[in-house]
């Protein structure tokens, strides 16, 4: 199996941190959203740990709610010892929700609204990511509105293509996010920013995409901003003392894909960090890492109940499942892939090659084409694995089909963490 957490019972059947998975697709229904607790514990730990051992005092990863975000998500992250990213009014308020502490939120987002800044400054959000100047107006009069001071990093971009898909790639200077280095923006950002009343700059951020395999991506990404860094205190005399280097650690989805060790690639970094300021004489930062992806992918796996079986001769067999795009767009927004194996028949050859559709009025509604499973009948359970990041998180309504509930699992025991929706929640907002 692609993941330790998984294997196959006695009944022949798929088991979830020791639990059946067609138990839960009974005891719950389909689409079914599992999470293995103790799985994002265990990642949790290992950027813990390993930026407590290498990279100076106050570092800490922040879990970036954009991957998944509910409310059972923040105890866990919250116990472990991590910090938040957030990106909208709604991401706050879920996280406080759920008792997580305002001071340990990083407002990010490339367009918050005034009403959000507002909210944010209200809530008492630890620290903005401050995408641009209009931003850093807005926040500086509700700062001073709220008789307090804002500390906030910038969010700079480094101008770094790495290999990534161009839809998950942010750190190229042609970009909608943050300012860009090459141009001498970000220079100026710095400057305007420092003089900025009730605005406490503690120091940069910057992201460069996601799904990023490679460590010298991140090491790249550390030399640019450090030479940046360096460039903004010989002219303007500030020294950062955060630097938030963002997410973007690449998780295996299908077997052959690499196995990132994110431990060892937090060493690569901080050694590489540690001698770039000592050669430049610059005081060690602490560093800020957001991992969402690498904390929360691998724990997730999709139970579907397979329908129709098609078979269109001459061209290929087709598995419907009775869910999709609406609750995993990537396949239909970037061709992801995904290991996808019929749950119900785990101990079975996977044989039959077929591609596994939605339910939804679109052609694109795909899961995977052409993969091979065992040969399923109407009813056995489907799984998808690697599903806890950028799907629940991506689901829609898309042809009023309800959002599936979310089970977590932890320590041998499943409970409900978000119900199913109902068609009384979709007609709730409608007049
Ligand atoms: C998307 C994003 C992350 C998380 O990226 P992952 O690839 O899921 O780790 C972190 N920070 C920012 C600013 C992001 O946009």
């Amino acid at each position: 199996m692609l993941y330790s957490n998984l294997s196959v019972n006695d009944q022949g059947h798929l088991s979830i941190a020791d639990i059946d998975a067609c138990e839960l697709a009974k005891a719950y229904g389909t689409p079914l959203y599992v999470l293995d607790e103790d799985r994002v514990r265990e990642k949790c730990r290992t950027y813990v740990e390993a930026m407590r051992t290498y990279l100076p005092q106050g570092s800490q990863p922040l879990y970036a709610g954009k991957a998944l975000c509910f409310k059972g998500i923040y105890p866990v992250i919250e116990s472990e010892g991590l910090g938040a990213d957030v990106v909208s009014a709604g991401e706050v308020a879920t996280a406080l929700a759920a008792g997580f502490p305002a001071k340990d939120l990083y407002f990010h987002g490339t367009n918050k609204t005034d009403a959000e800044i507002a909210y944010g400054v209200e809530q008492g959000v630890g620290c903005f990511v401050v995408d641009n100047l209009n931003e850093l107006e807005v926040l500086s009069r509700e700062a001073q509105a709220h008789g307090i001071v804002q500390r906030v990093l910038l969010r700079i971009t480094v101008g770094l293509d790495p290999h990534t898909l161009a839809a998950i790639n942010t750190g190229r200077v042609d970009s909608q996010f943050g300012v860009p280095i090459e141009t001498g923006q970000a220079a100026r950002f710095v400057d305007i920013a420092l003089k900025t009343s009730n605005i406490d700059v503690i120091g940069f951020h910057s992201h460069i995409g996601s799904q990023i395999f490679e460590a010298t991506s991140f090491c790249d990404q550390v030399d640019r901003l450090l030479s940046f860094a360096c460039s903004v205190r010989d002219e303007l005399g500030f020294v950062a003392s955060t630097f938030n280097l963002g997410g973007g650690f690449a998780v295996p989805y299908v077997e052959g894909d690499e196995k990132i060790d994110i431990a060892a690639n937090i060493a690569a970094i901080a050694q590489h960090l540690q001698e770039g300021c000592e050669r430049a004489g610059y005081p060690l930062p602490r560093v800020l890492m957001e991992p969402g992806r690498s904390i929360v992918a691998d724990a997730g796996v999709t139970l579907y109940s397979a329908g129709g079986i098609k078979e269109v001769e001459g061209y290929r067999n087709y598995v419907t499942v009775d869910g999709g795009m609406t609750d995993n767009p990537r396949y239909a927004l970037y061709k992801s892939a995904y290991t996808i194996l019929n749950a119900s028949r785990a101990n079975e050859p996977a044989d039959y090659e077929c591609t596994v559709a939605g339910r939804c009025c679109e052609s694109g509604d795909r899961l995977a084409e052409d993969i091979r499973i065992a040969k399923p009948t109407r009813g056995d359970i489907i799984a998808v694995l690697t599903t806890g990041a950028y799907n629940y998180a991506m689901s829609s309504n898309y042809n009023r089909v309800l959002r599936p509930a979310l089970v977590m699992l932890s320590h041998g025991e499943a409970r409900l963490a978000v119900r199913r929706q109902t068609i009384e929640d979709l007609l709730s907002l409608e007049m």
